[in-house]
């Protein structure tokens, strides 16, 4: 043996391939069968690891990736090969571009320039590309601006060598603001009502991430949905709403107890001594720091599970090490003991979306800082039930 390998694990992830499986096989359930899914997987998969989500995706049933650039997708390609469609859902840098056809990938377009640029690319080349366009309807970020949309449709209907595979727009607050995604909406079909030569049948129409799920309606243009969070069983807020979509978390985030030692009252606890123990006090420290994605905004806000119950953390997270009161446990942990950040243990749980607001963040944010020196195992059993 080579590498880390060897040596035992003091702070790692652990992912259920099964769990991912059924968490697309029941938001598929939820929605109406012609609705294609677009499985999002950009940021090494928000974090779960490309290669083993990705293989597990091309197994069970999705129809197209999206990710964020072209190295990301050439990392896709790699794993299935040809034949998977891939959206890239980032504005291409001009020099990315040739990427684009080696790789035989869909860009997204918002701009004119965007169009002449790759247009004047792909009759160099003698090549047809396949494109998404973006049409901005209240989020400020990609996509042309929703009024301005006929420039975009009547710039690509011009370039022969580019073939329009998609229309698509973006939720700046599908989470809670129901109003603002419903005209963000109306703006979407206003713009795609506006170019007759359209045919919606023949193209991709997506919309909805996660959290636009939650008011999706079947009876409009959309044929695609652009599903990230949500598959990886977490659910963006407003957990009440997706109660009808049964997805479970796939991410644990463990440690292990390398000390516990006894401390008197008035002690101060790690950096900056923003903590002082009120009583005698039980400690443990754990293998496990911000070095590994602990949020340091954690510091005397979070709690970890031991022998099923939670442990506030005391003190300032440090690099390598975090410090909980086990005080109030049952039996003295050992060292060495299983320690769980994020998942179940026993009968206590602590979910991302909970870990996430102890930190002042939000679960995709947690789940993109869980770093490198934490190796991700994977559960690879096939899913029943
Ligand atoms: C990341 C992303 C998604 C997926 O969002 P979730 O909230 O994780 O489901 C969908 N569309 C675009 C354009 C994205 O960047």
């Amino acid at each position: 043996m080579s590498g880390i390998e060897q040596f035992p694990r003091r702070c790692w992830a652990e992912i259920d391939l099964a769990a991912l499986e059924r968490n697309l096989i029941a938001i598929k359930a939820a929605l109406p069968e012609h609705i294609r899914y677009i499985a999002i997987v950009k940021a090494d998969a928000y974090g779960h690891g490309m290669h083993q989500t990705v293989a597990r995706l091309m197994q069970a049933g999705i129809d197209m990736f999206g990710v964020a650039n072209v190295a990301e997708a050439a990392t896709i390609r790699e794993i299935g090969g040809s034949g998977w469609s891939i959206l890239v859902l980032g504005a291409t840098l001009r020099e990315e571009a040739q990427f684009l056809f080696e790789y035989d990938l869909m860009p997204t377009l918002s701009s004119v320039e965007e169009i002449e640029f790759l247009e004047n690319m792909a009759a160099e080349r003698g090549e047809v590309l396949k494109v998404h366009l973006k049409i901005d309807t209240g989020m400020g970020r990609l996509g042309i601006w929703h009024e301005n949309a006929d420039l975009l449709f009547d710039a690509l209907r011009s370039a022969k060598h580019l073939k329009l595979d998609g229309v698509y727009t973006h939720f700046a607050h599908a989470e809670t603001d129901v109003e603002f995604t419903e005209r963000q909406r109306r703006r979407f079909m206003t713009a795609l009502a506006n170019v007759d030569w359209l045919n919606p049948k023949e193209l991709l129409i997506h919309a909805d991430n996660s959290a636009g799920l939650t008011s999706f309606s079947c009876e409009s243009a959309y044929n695609a949905v652009r599903v990230g969070l949500l598959q990886f069983g977490i659910t963006p807020y407003a957990q009440s709403l997706f109660a009808k979509v049964p997805t479970t978390p796939i991410f644990s985030f463990k440690t292990r107890i390398s000390l516990v030692k006894e401390l008197p009252a008035g002690t101060e606890i790690s950096y900056g001594r923003t903590y002082r123990l009120k009583r005698p006090s039980r400690v443990a420290i754990l293998c496990a720091g911000y070095g590994d994605g602990i949020p340091r905004t954690l510091s005397n806000k979070g709690f970890a599970l031991i022998q099923g119950q939670r442990c506030p953390y005391l003190g300032r997270v440090t690099m390598d090490q975090t410090i909980v009161d086990v005080t109030d446990l049952e039996h003295a942990p050992a060292s060495g003991e299983e320690v769980c950040l994020i998942g179940t243990q026993g009968d206590g749980e602590i979910k991302i979306e909970q870990f996430a607001r102890w930190a002042g963040t939000i679960s995709w944010e947690i789940l993109c800082s869980i770093t490198k020196r934490v190796p991700r195992t994977y559960k690879t059993s096939i899913a029943t039930g």
